[in-house]
């Protein structure tokens, strides 16, 4: 793990037999020479009797290699930080989120005063009324630690009383821009804060140090390794807390403690903080051994489950709201402009028709001096909620979409309420965007849904929800080639990596995942059954099942 590279460049590599391996036209059966990082060859039996003697050799039991799968938008320090916090996923009702703190204050026996966080909410599973929760459930569990619990989507926070009183919010206290505090009937704030409003309370946690930051990196990069990922493309990289995110991600790449590729997105709020940002070194096209920077990413809107995101027509089951522009035209275009200006990729977390317009928008005029074209790739995160021709448009600017079809498993069971029918039936419209030639790439968003490439490819070619049932708009299902080719080359594209990710050919890189079965043969309901036997980057292996 720690030979430098010019000694691994001359080093036999390693030979992987007894596998086969998909080249884009079916599989070749038989071996996988890796060397300096790379693939040498590939081929079968001559290839595995012309490797030296010397060179080392894994047996992959007749397993089912993929080139390796590549999360094109995630929020991999989340997934760690998550792994340490109160685990509200699956929550059946206000009682059940009240209960399990009270079990986490007890079981990390936390002091008096101490803030908490936790993750993973949905009033949508919860057991008969849907209601959002409130303060006033979480106050007999947790009187005197401040809670900032964040919902599934992370972009509204329910917070007890003790939280309102140590952050000094009270009905006085206004809405600040592009946030919302949610209040009662009295005007009372209720506990609920939406989007930029989170930044109230957020001082309240403790700081993340650096060791416990790397910590969280480490824990969060061996789940992704597990799940069969050899790249990911993660949005840990935020204006308030980068200064220790970075170093302590350096610090495990150092050491060799990465086991897979980390492309950076940027979350900067304003030019200054980019500019920051670079002074101290993190330009476009810094790197390190298995770190590299990505992106500035703009978040433009909210999310649908938080009836957040951005709609031009406003909520069918919420009259009179449109959701949240958190970053209004001028301002976005101002920070989109300086990155551009640099050489950076620009993309835009956009989920409702209003927020994908903004980013639409923000790209034209990014491009409008160039005569429209898109050499910086600059493109659209999430791209959900889409009003007919927004599809053309985005096809016409040459932008990219990183889309998330797994958000489907849930999202159906809501899409139609909250945007009526009308729009409900152009959205998620994920297969019209590959036919019509847009670059698109898949991720997870985790900790939003699991890391688990394979669950997504599943939404992708079925359309089904993962509980069984109809499909959704199965005429937006795409191939298994097709998905997959979007896993890979799709987001190898998204990364600028295309000529060395997302396919297993000489010279490209040795990062693949080995499946028990094949994927491309199994019956479609097996899809998210199927096992990651290994996953090897650089050809080196980062994650072996049972070992
Ligand atoms: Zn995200």
């Amino acid at each position: 793990m720690n030979t430098p590279n010019a000694a691994r460049a001359a080093a036999p590599g390693r030979l992987f037999y007894n596998g086969h391996f998909y080249t884009g036209r079916g599989y070749t059966a038989g071996a996988l020479w890796a060397q300096g990082g790379r693939i040498r060859a590939l081929g079968g039996a001559e290839l595995a009797a012309a490797v030296p003697p010397g060179v080392p050799r894994t047996d992959l039991g007749g397993g089912w290699a993929l080139p390796g799968f590549n999360d094109s938008h995630l929020h991999l320090l989340d997934v760690g930080r998550g792994m340490d916090a109160i685990d509200l996923f699956g929550a059946r009702s206000p009682a059940d989120i009240a209960a399990r703190c009270r079990a986490f204050l007890r079981q990390n026996a936390v002091p008096p005063g101490r803030a908490v966080y936790g993750n993973g909410w949905n009033q949508d599973l919860f057991a008969g009324a849907r209601a959002l929760p409130t303060r006033e459930c979480l106050d007999a569990a947790a009187p005197d630690n401040p809670l900032l619990l964040d919902r599934v989507c992370g972009h509204i926070m329910l917070c007890n009383t003790a939280a309102l009183r140590a952050a000094g919010i009270t009905r006085h206290t206004p809405d600040p821009p592009g946030g919302g505090i949610d209040r009662g009937p009295g005007g009372e704030p209720n506990g609920l804060l939406r989007d930029n409003a989170v930044a109230l309370v957020r001082g309240l946690l403790e700081p993340e140090t650096q060791a416990v930051c790397a910590a969280r990196w480490r824990a969060a990069a061996a789940r992704a390794a597990a799940h069969g990922l050899t790249g990911a493309q993660t949005c840990d990289v935020r204006s308030r807390d980068w200064r220790t995110v970075l170093p302590a991600l350096q610090s495990l790449d150092e050491q060799g403690a990465l086991p897979l590729r980390l492309t950076l997105q940027c979350a900067m709020d304003t030019p200054d903080d980019l500019r920051a940002l670079w002074a101290a070194g993190y330009r476009p096209g810094a790197h390190g051994k298995r770190w590299k920077m990505g992106p500035l990413k703009l978040f433009l809107d909210g999310s649908l489950g938080a009836r957040t995101a951005w709609l031009r027509g406003g909520y069918a089951d919420a009259p009179g709201r449109h959701g949240l522009c958190c970053m209004p035209y001028p301002r976005a275009l101002e920070l989109a402009r300086l990155a551009d200006a640099a050489g950076m990729q620009v993309i835009g977390h956009a989920i409702g028709d209003g927020a994908v317009e903004e980013m639409l928008d923000i790209i034209a005029a990014l491009n409008a001096p160039r005569g429209g074209a898109n050499p910086l790739r600059h493109g659209v995160v999430h791209c959900q909620i889409t009003a007919p021709g927004q599809w053309a448009r985005l096809a016409a600017l040459g932008a990219g979409a990183l889309v998330q079809p797994i958000f489907l498993d849930y999202d159906h069971t809501i899409v139609a309420a909250r945007c009526g029918k009308t729009l409900a039936a152009t959205s998620y419209a994920f297969g019209t965007a590959v036919r019509r030639g847009v670059p698109v790439s898949y991720g997870t968003d985790a900790p939003v849904e699991s890391l688990d490439p394979l669950r997504n490819l599943y939404a992708a070619v079925t359309r089904r929800p993962l509980a069984g049932g109809a499909p959704w708009q199965p005429d937006q299902a795409v191939t298994r080639a097709q998905a997959l080719g979007c896993y890979t080359q799709g987001s190898a594209w998204q990364e600028f990596a295309e000529g060395e990710k997302g396919r297993l050919a000489p010279g490209y890189l040795a990062d693949f995942t080995v499946l028990d079965r094949d994927y491309f043969s199994v019956p479609e309901h097996e899809i998210p059954a199927l096992r990651v036997l290994r996953t090897v980057v650089g050809g080196e292996e980062s994650y072996a099942a049972g070992g």
